[in-house]
C-alpha cells in the first residue's frame, strides 16, 4: 500500500512559509486531477529585498496572479520555473512572468497538444513558451538558494523537476505526489520514462518531496518504493490478464478495475495502455495491427 499523505492546512490565496526557503500559494483550482489545487512555491528567504524563484505559477487565474504578486511584494522574482504545460501548471507564467519582469526557465514546449482522453486540467498549455529552455542538469543560482534542473518525463514528455540543494529537497511537480498515483496517459505520457525517472528521483535519496498539488512527502524512501511496487504490481496484473486469454484492453479494465467506479474506467485504459506500449517496446508482448489504445494484444 502507497502511504498517501492528506491535504495541508491551508487557505487558498494565502502564503505559508512551509520551511526555511520554501512558501506556498494554493490556487482554487481543486479537482479529480489537482486535488486541493495547484499549489504555487516560492524559493528563497522571506525578506523584503530578497530574490525569489516561483515554480509553477499555475492555472490562468486572475486571483492566483494577485495572490502571487501579494507573496512577492517587495520582493524581486529572479526565475520563473514552470515543471510541463498541463493547464494547471503553467499558463500564469507568462502574465506572473511579465509582470514582475523575470524570465521564464522550462523544457521546451508541448509536442502532443490533446491526451486521449482526462480533464481539461490534463490539456496541455499550446501557447507555452519558456524563455529559457531547460534540459536537466542545469544549475541555477539565486540569491541564497541553488536549484538543479531534473528532467522527469513520464507523466509528460516534458516534465521537469526542481532540485533545492540547500534542503536536498526535490519539487516533483506531477512526477510524485504524496496524495494520488500519477496520470500516465498515452500519447503524451509514457510508462517506461516514467519508472526510469521515478527510478532517478529514488537514486537521490532526497529528504523531502514538495509535489504541486498536496502536502509534502517527509519519508520519501519508503513511500517512493511503495508507489513503484504499485506500478510493477499492475504491469504483473495485466500480463496476467493476457496469460488468461484476455486481448483487448476493453477486457482487461473491467476485471482488473472491478472495484473501481466505471466512470473512471477511461483513465484506467490509458494506463492499461501506458503498461502495454512499455511492454511492446521491451519486447514481451504483441500488438496487432500495432500498439494503439484498440490493438489486439498477446504475450510474446
Ligand atoms: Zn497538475
Amino acid at each position: 500500500m502507497i502511504p498517501f499523505v492528506a491535504s495541508p492546512a491551508f487557505e487558498y490565496g494565502r502564503a505559508d512559509a512551509v520551511s526555511p526557503l520554501i512558501r506556498r500559494v494554493i490556487a482554487n483550482n481543486p479537482g479529480p486531477f489537482t486535488y486541493t489545487g495547484t499549489g504555487t512555491y516560492i524559493v528563497g528567504r522571506a525578506e523584503a529585498g530578497a530574490a525569489v524563484a516561483v515554480i509553477d505559477p499555475g492555472p490562468a487565474d486572475d486571483a492566483h496572479l494577485a495572490a502571487l504578486l501579494a507573496a512577492v511584494g517587495g520582493q524581486t522574482v529572479s526565475h520563473v520555473l514552470v515543471t510541463h504545460t498541463h493547464r494547471d501548471h503553467s499558463p500564469l507564467a507568462r502574465p506572473f512572468a511579465e509582470a514582475v519582469g523575470a524570465p521564464v526557465f522550462a523544457a521546451r514546449p508541448p509536442v502532443v497538444t490533446v491526451h486521449a482522453a482526462g480533464g481539461p486540467d490534463e490539456d496541455d498549455d499550446e501557447a507555452f513558451s519558456p524563455d529559457v529552455v531547460l534540459t536537466g542538469g542545469e544549475r541555477l543560482r539565486g540569491d541564497g538558494w541553488r536549484i538543479e534542473a531534473m528532467a522527469t518525463p513520464g507523466h509528460a514528455s516534458n516534465h521537469m523537476a526542481f532540485v533545492l540543494e540547500d534542503e536536498n529537497a526535490l519539487f516533483s511537480g506531477d512526477h510524485v505526489m504524496g496524495w494520488s498515483t500519477t496520470v500516465v496517459a498515452p500519447p503524451d505520457g509514457d510508462m517506461a520514462a516514467y519508472m526510469a525517472s521515478l527510478d532517478a528521483v529514488i537514486a537521490r535519496d532526497f529528504a523531502v518531496i514538495w509535489p504541486t498539488h498536496g502536502a509534502p512527502v517527509t519519508d520519501p524512501g519508503p513511500f517512493l518504493q511503495a508507489y513503484r511496487s504499485h506500478r510493477i504490481a499492475r504491469e504483473a496484473q495485466v500480463l496476467s490478464r493476457l496469460a488468461a486469454g484476455d486481448r483487448t484492453i476493453s477486457t482487461m479494465v473491467p476485471v482488473l478495475y472491478a472495484a473501481v467506479d466505471p466512470r473512471l474506467w477511461p483513465a484506467a485504459s490509458l494506463s492499461v495502455w501506458a503498461h502495454l506500449i512499455a511492454l511492446e517496446q521491451a519486447g514481451r508482448v504483441h500488438a496487432a495491427p500495432g500498439p494503439v489504445i484498440g490493438a489486439e494484444w498477446s504475450l510474446a
